[in-house]
């Protein structure tokens, strides 16, 4: 019997996204973590070394202050980079431009998330989009929730019927369930700038998608909600576009009348499915709130933006680490073992 190599996955920011990529690349068959990073001996610290995971910190004095509350450490940053064959940066904003330069220092390949410019990297990822752009890449960057969100539904309308325009407005929510400091909690806010940034990520991907976006945040932390108005260059029945969303990974039609009328009973679903963190990882389409009118398109759909850019993260990894050249051999292999 041969034995693959497995890629050694770091995770530089153990937060939101960083437990949920851990999660994720733990259930892969073809790669494995080899450490994760802490800034501070939080709860999040704990929990990590409960699970078994080796845990990284900045420098030696921060080494000192976690065992002096009792949590194992495993070295300093540096000693991950020595370990890891790739780094999935997954810390809040402002810091990713000095890890770059450390990255590449230390020779690793380093996945960037969001938060970041398509800038930082020059190549930006989604897995059905542009799987190979990443291909051996030393840097690349998962685009933000809401841009992958975009993506996933608007990339196969584009190949199949071609589009003309797209016009989104996001409903944002206020912050994720475990933030308690940011907001609003009674109030609607416009995002003022118009167009918002959300066009432009989406053209990171797809440069020649005309599409403008507008945002407002309100007091929710489940989900967010798009309403999206496509126009195509041709005439397109609601029924050929729901056959095609029914075929397109990482995309799940529900029905209002089924029950599923908003966000609060597609994380119910997320529940009752049985996903590790009570993750929704697909985008969800209203079935029944799509509509066909001449070529243009009308539909709701909602992102759970603590999830969504997981599998693309694994599919990532393996494009920049050359395990598998086809696009959708990765996305069925990452699917599989997160059981979506
Ligand atoms: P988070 O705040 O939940 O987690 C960030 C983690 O990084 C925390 O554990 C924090 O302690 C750690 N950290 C802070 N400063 C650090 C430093 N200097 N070095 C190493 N670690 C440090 O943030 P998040 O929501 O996981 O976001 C991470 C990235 O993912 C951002 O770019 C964000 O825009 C993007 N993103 C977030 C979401 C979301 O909805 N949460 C969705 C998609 C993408």
């Amino acid at each position: 019997m041969t034995h693959v190599k497995k890629i050694k996955v770091g995770i530089n920011g153990y937060g939101t996204i960083g437990k949920r990529t851990a999660t994720a690349v733990d259930q892969q068959d073809d790669m494995e973590i080899v450490g994760v990073t802490k800034t501070r001996p939080t709860y999040e610290a704990v929990v990590a070394n409960n699970l078994g995971l080796p845990l990284y910190v900045p420098n030696d004095e921060t080494a000192e202050e976690f065992k002096k509350a009792g949590i194992k450490v495993a070295g300093t940053i540096k000693d991950l980079y020595k370990k890891a064959d790739i780094i999935v940066d997954c810390t809040p904003g402002d810091v990713a431009e000095a890890y770059k330069a450390e990255y590449a220092e230390a020779g690793v390949k380093g996945i960037f998330q969001g938060g970041e410019d398509h800038s930082l990297t020059g190549i930006s990822f989604n897995a059905s989009a542009n799987y190979k752009e990443s291909w051996g890449a030393q840097f690349s960057r998962i685009v933000s929730c809401n841009t992958t969100g975009l993506i996933r539904t608007l990339y196969p309308l584009d190949k199949k019927f071609k589009i003309k325009e797209v016009f989104a407005t996001l409903v944002r929510r206020g912050a994720d369930p475990n933030n308690s400091k940011s907001g609003p909690i009674n109030a609607i806010e416009p995002s003022l700038k118009i167009p918002t940034h959300h066009g432009p990520d989406v053209q990171s991907i797809m440069p020649w998608l005309n599409i403008q976006t507008m945002a407002v945040k309100v007091p929710t932390t489940l989900m967010h909600l798009h309403t999206i108005v496509v126009r195509l260059e041709k005439e397109v029945t609601t029924e050929e576009v729901i056959a095609l969303w029914k075929k397109t990974p990482r995309v799940r039609l529900v029905k209002g009348k089924n029950g599923i009328k908003s966000s609060a009973q597609i994380m119910e679903l997320a529940r009752d499915l049985g996903r590790s963190r009570g993750d929704m990882f697909e985008i969800i389409v209203w079935e029944d709130g799509v509509k066909a009118v001449g070529n243009t398109l009308y539909f709701y759909q909602a992102v759970h933006q603590e999830s969504d850019v997981i599998p693309e993260i694994v599919d990532c990894i393996r494009s920049m680490c050359k395990m598998e050249e086809d696009s959708s051999r990765s996305m069925k292999k990452t699917d599989k073992a997160m059981g979506i």
